[in-house]
């Protein structure tokens, strides 16, 4: 039953482009009717260029205290391994009010960048001297608060890592907040079901951290468990994102990373693949043929110096994809899929590489795969603006200069490769309204808070 009606001037609709629109909504938010060319309704009329939200399949939130602290040579030869250390060096010294407020503000950021749902890959589970916390769950439970606070739809993928390398290694000191046995890791992942139960449009993954860093026999036991609670929730995974990986893991057992993968699980559809950067091209077919998500995070593979994703196989072999801001370096959907569609060019020395097709918009090709590929891999209702899914919302805004003069599919490709987050007006989650005129309802006190924790880490340092 309709509750309430959102109207707007125009809306990228999964048929195309229409001009008002008004989208009923039930009580809790989702969306039950869609009626374009509507001119005659007592509602006001939001301008603008209304879109899909947009989900942000990977963060570390932990991260984004450090985002341009690890951006002075250490070494002189710095690589993602020296990067880890300064990214260390905060993970030790995050207390849990700290990383709730540090959470908070990455997710007002990534609703202000036009993406409605968040998914943590959150591996920060324990005291700063490896003891556990009352709570199993409890940092955690900090990145659901801070979902709430923000009004952003969360998938929260508490991570499973035990190891320090492919043998098995016990894990460094370094890593003493992050490691759990099967059974310890289990109690966090029931706890945060208790929880997710309870907040509106919260859901619980798993993410075994990567294969360096767990073992197959235990991670066969969680992920029956996992089956067992959450018979298609998402499972995510970091793999082939460094060469050094691929080396190490074809040492260990003859196998690179997602050739292991697609081996040794029944990677499907519930699987989200972060990074496979480094892939054979038998891999990448296999790896589209699975249904399995490839989640790439553009631009924190740029600034690790990752490599390139094999984007255009993949998309040519049918594979879907989704972003993640990762290390949370840019919080930003229009940079992730322009730094992508680069990485192609300058590859290629070609344009327009992942159009999909003669005539086709650039933007509005990649837009919508990450739609639907990121509410896939977060296992969100949201992706299109349709009957059905929840009303997330993103507006663009037709007075930003750089949308100006611009309708249907050249606003995706100006917002995308021109104007950016700027260009974000006006942000929905469930039909509520977060964010207006390019500011979040309680933007304020959200930055208070993360500047008061800033200021008690750096002191710790
Ligand atoms: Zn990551």
């Amino acid at each position: 039953m309709a509750e309430r009606k959102l109207r707007f001037a125009h809306v990228l609709l999964p048929e195309g482009w229409a001009n008002d629109v008004a989208i009923a909504l039930s009580r809790e938010g989702s969306i039950v009717a869609v009626t374009a060319n509507e001119t005659d309704g007592r509602e006001p009329t939001i301008a603008g260029f209304a879109v899909p939200g947009m989900a942000n399949v990977h963060a570390h939130a932990h991260q984004r205290a450090m985002a341009g602290f690890a951006e002075v040579s250490s070494t002189g030869t710095d690589s993602f391994w020296t990067w880890r250390e300064t990214m260390y060096g905060f993970a030790l010294a995050m207390q849990p009010a700290e990383l709730e407020a540090v959470a908070a503000q990455l997710y007002m950021e990534s609703l202000l960048a036009g993406y409605t749902s968040i998914g943590e890959f959150q591996y920060l589970h324990h005291a700063p001297d490896g003891s556990r916390y009352g709570r199993p769950a409890e940092m955690s439970l900090r990145c659901l608060s801070a979902a709430a606070t923000t009004g952003i739809a969360i998938t929260l993928l508490p991570t499973f890592y035990r190891y320090a390398g492919f043998k098995n290694q016990p894990a460094a000191a370094g890593q003493r907040r992050f490691v759990n046995d099967p059974a310890g890791y289990l109690d966090i992942v029931h706890d945060i079901q208790t929880e997710v139960l309870k907040q509106d449009n919260a859901r619980l993954g798993i993410s075994p951290h990567s294969l360096r860093a767990v073992a197959v026999d235990e991670l066969r036991e969680i992920l029956q468990e996992f089956d067992r609670l959450q018979p298609s929730g998402p499972i995510h995974l970091h793999a082939a994102e460094q060469s050094r990986e691929v080396e190490e893991c074809l040492t260990a057992t003859g196998k690179r990373p997602i050739e292991f993968l697609l081996g040794n699980f029944g990677i499907s559809h519930r699987w989200c693949v972060i990074h496979a950067t480094h892939m054979a091209e038998s891999e990448t077919a296999e790896l589209a043929r699975s249904g399995a998500i490839a989640g790439l995070c553009p631009t924190t593979e740029a600034n690790l110096g990752d490599g390139i994703f094999n984007a255009r196989q993949f998309r040519d072999e049918g594979g879907m994809i989704a972003v993640g801001s990762d290390s949370n370096i840019s919080v930003s959907v229009a940079e992730e899929l322009r730094q992508l569609e680069y990485s192609q060019r300058l590859k290629f020395q070609a344009r327009n590489v992942l159009a999909g097709g003669p005539s086709r918009s650039t933007g509005r090709t990649l837009l919508e795969a990450v739609a639907t590929g990121g509410a896939r891999a977060l296992g969100q209702p949201q992706g299109a603006i349709a009957s059905g899914l929840r009303a997330d919302i993103v507006v663009l805004d037709q007075q930003h200069g750089s949308l100006i003069g611009r309708s249907g599919d050249n606003v995706l490709d100006s917002w995308i490769f021109s104007g950016g987050n700027a260009c974000v007006k006006d942000i929905f989650v469930a039909g509520q309204q977060l964010v207006q005129q390019g500011q979040h309802i309680d933007g304020h006190n959200i930055t208070a808070r993360y500047r008061k924790a800033l200021e008690a880490l750096k002191a710790k340092l």
